[in-house]
């Protein structure tokens, strides 16, 4: 969960919405790893048109992902744009 500054749009608090923790900001920048997703399920989902947006801390998002039948697919990004 993400919450901005009405007045400027800068991030003042991101919290993990599995399990509470609130992740460190500093001047609008996100200090530590989070898993964020804001994803809107389409036509032929019984979710259509539903906006789904959620943080999560990295330990949640590795408890998350050790629930999975398949990995991720995990690809290291060496040149950042
Ligand atoms: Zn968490």
């Amino acid at each position: 969960m993400r919450e901005y500054n009405t007045e400027n749009g800068k991030l003042v608090c991101v919290t993990c919405n599995r399990c509470g923790k609130q992740l460190e900001v500093e001047n609008g920048i996100l200090m530590e790893g989070c898993f964020h997703s804001d994803w809107m399920f389409g036509y032929f989902s019984k979710r259509d048109r539903e906006k789904h947006a959620f943080d999560l801390c990295e330990e949640c998002y590795d408890k998350m992902i050790g629930e999975f039948q398949i990995p991720p697919e995990i690809i290291t990004v060496t040149e950042l744009l």
